[in-house]
């Protein structure tokens, strides 16, 4: 099925005096950061992170494998399924991103085994994260993370409908399913249809379809057959959709309150607005007071820095943040701050409820 026409791409005006200085200052910033051993791309203490997460993953799959007992099972999956959000957020986002090593060959093998490790397709979710969402933050049709196929309504600029009533409570079982889906399903249709949704359509050459059924094939053998092979049938069904939910909360709990919450905006690219400053009024930093929030989300918690600079490693987001403030301060321009983590999903749950109990917009 064709795809259907969502119109044209939203035009951003030039660049503003905010994002000159911003650049002007963070490079100057950067350059510092480099001369003492921390470049922008391909930081060693990354590397050093990145090792530390694959020993974790590899650690609770052998205790998945190797489990004698059906909790042992249930606790060595849950902590599997922190450890591939933390290969999500750490190892596949960067190496898509390409600053988790200098060579690019490296990125792309990076990128390629956390495809297989999380099981999902590199190309569907390159094009939906980095030239959707990334370029177009909460515009409805061009940010892929706000499509649901009606089943959620995450945006007052998309259609009310009676099934979204209580949308705070279904959301609970849509974000948990949704690695599933998206692994067993979602891919395999996109890659049939030719399509990432409804508005754009994603044909994959060749040789990338075979590295999804490569990716793909990889991770049914290690993560769904051996399982079964190995353990008692039921506690393998457990523990596989144990992993799925939890991997899934994680990833929904990080990247939709960054942008989904009461204080962004979901007006579209406003008249005047560079891109820059249309990733300040649609995403917000939280946690960032929080070490292990920073290390375990790959600095998604700083996701205007991220958005600001998704060339730069993550280990640099900490030192940006005042720097974007001080910049943004100057220009008039507001940073938003969720606070906790916990402040920052209620927040988000707050929209869903807000969004599902009436037809009419918010007042943005
Ligand atoms: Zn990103």
């Amino acid at each position: 099925m064709a795809a259907e026409s969502i119109g044209e791409m939203p035009r951003f005006a030039a660049k503003s005096a905010f994002w000159a200085e911003l650049r002007a200052v963070a490079k100057e910033h950067l350059a510092r950061e480099a001369g003492r051993g921390r470049p922008s791309i391909g930081d060693p203490r990354l590397l050093r992170k990145a090792a530390v997460i694959l020993l974790w993953f590899s650690l609770s799959y052998a205790a998945l494998l190797s489990a004698s007992t059906l909790p042992a099972a249930l606790l060595a999956a849950l902590s599997l399924a922190f450890a591939a959000a933390a290969i999500g957020f750490g190892v596949f986002h960067d190496a898509n991103h390409r600053t988790l090593f200098k060579r690019p060959a490296a990125n792309l093998f990076a990128a390629r085994l956390g495809a297989a490790l999380l099981g999902l397709s590199r190309h569907f979710w390159v094009h939906k994260h980095q030239s959707l969402h990334h370029r177009q933050p909460n515009v409805v049709g061009w940010d892929d993370d706000l499509e649901t196929r009606g089943f959620l309504r995450l945006s007052p600029a998309s259609a009310w409908e009676p099934r979204h009533r209580r949308q705070e409570v279904k959301a609970l079982l849509w974000y948990g399913l949704n690695s599933l889906e998206w692994v067993f399903w979602k891919d395999f249709h996109c890659l049939a249809l030719g399509r990432l949704n409804a508005w754009h359509p994603l044909e994959l050459e060749k040789h990338e379809r075979r590295e999804l059924l490569v990716c793909k094939g990889l991770y049914l053998i290690l993560f769904v057959v051996l399982p079964f092979v190995v353990l008692p049938f039921l506690w393998a069904a457990a523990a596989l959709v144990l992993y799925h939910l939890a991997f899934s909360w994680v990833l929904a709990a990080v990247f939709q309150v960054a942008h989904l919450t009461p204080e962004m905006e979901f007006d579209g690219v406003r008249a005047g607005d560079d891109w820059a400053m249309h990733q300040l009024r649609t995403t917000a930093d939280f946690a960032t007071g929080s070490r292990f929030t920073t290390w375990f989300t790959g600095g998604l918690n700083h996701q205007i820095e991220h958005h600001l600079f998704p060339n730069v490693a993550h280990s640099h987001y900490s030192g940006l943040r005042p720097i974007v403030r001080a910049v943004a301060g100057r220009h008039g321009l507001r940073c938003h701050d969720l606070g906790g983590t916990f402040a920052a999903i209620r927040q988000h749950f707050t929209l869903l409820k807000t969004l599902g109990a009436r037809a009419e917009p918010l007042p943005s």
